[in-house]
């Protein structure tokens, strides 16, 4: 799970997380869930966000899932849209060694 402190951290890399349109029981934004939600979640919004910023489609809005595959063995599911596979593995890699570096 996210903590405040690692939401506050990965907030000050990616500023623009907090304002993610965000399906959860808590508001309508990921800010509402930021700091407690499980890390799965916070990649996939990380991965939308480096999409959305490097992707060279100016003009498409990138939307993602995440679910546990198995939470007991830490196991989950991240599910991104992108116009390019390339930039959608190297999304997923960026956000993994971003996250992995604050943790
Ligand atoms: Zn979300």
């Amino acid at each position: 799970m996210t903590t405040p402190e690692l939401a506050h951290k990965v907030c000050e890399l990616r500023p623009l997380l907090p304002k993610h349109a965000c399906v959860n029981g808590k508001g309508s934004t990921f800010a509402a869930v930021i700091q407690h939600t499980p890390i799965i979640h916070l990649l996939e919004h990380v991965v939308v966000d480096i999409l959305t910023e490097q992707s060279s489609a100016t003009d498409k809005i990138f939307v993602g899932t995440s679910e546990w595959v198995d939470y007991d063995a830490g196991r989950g599911r991240v599910e991104v849209s992108y116009c390019d596979d390339l930039e959608a593995i190297a999304a997923f890699k960026s956000a993994e060694e971003l996250i992995n570096t604050l943790l």
